[in-house]
């Protein structure tokens, strides 16, 4: 299987503005960014989705929405923001690497669209 854009993120054979690594998460500024602040934290390991994620995978994804809350702290998100898993098509799913998008810095509507 090719890899995603978002693994070769993860193994830095293209370039990101990382704002967080360790391990197992990494956590970049996305490229077309829909507030202030938008960050994808993704999993090293290539889990397409969360439809796919597995029981093996609890401590990650723990792990994962964990250091989206820390990235939110550092990035100075005191007032508030939100964290998105797109799932699929009808779930606006582009990239079939999990990621979870931390968006902040701006007053978020709901419901969204
Ligand atoms: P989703 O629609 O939930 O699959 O989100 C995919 C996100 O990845 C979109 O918000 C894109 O803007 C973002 N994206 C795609 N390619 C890159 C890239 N090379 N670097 C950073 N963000 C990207």
């Amino acid at each position: 299987m090719s890899k995603t854009v978002f693994q070769k993120i993860c193994d830095g054979e293209i370039p990101a503005a990382i704002v967080y690594e360790d391990d197992l998460v990494v956590a970049f500024k996305d490229l077309h960014p829909q507030a202030p602040v938008h960050v994808l934290i993704v999993p090293r390991k290539p889990v397409a989705r969360i439809a796919t994620a597995g029981t093996e995978d609890q401590a990650l994804l723990g792990h994962l929405v964990l250091k989206a809350a820390e990235v939110a702290r550092r990035l100075g998100l005191e007032q508030g923001y939100r964290l998105v898993i797109n799932n699929g098509p009808h779930g606006g799913e582009t990239v079939p690497h999990l990621h979870c998008h931390l968006l902040g810095g701006r007053p978020l509507a709901w419901p969204p669209g």
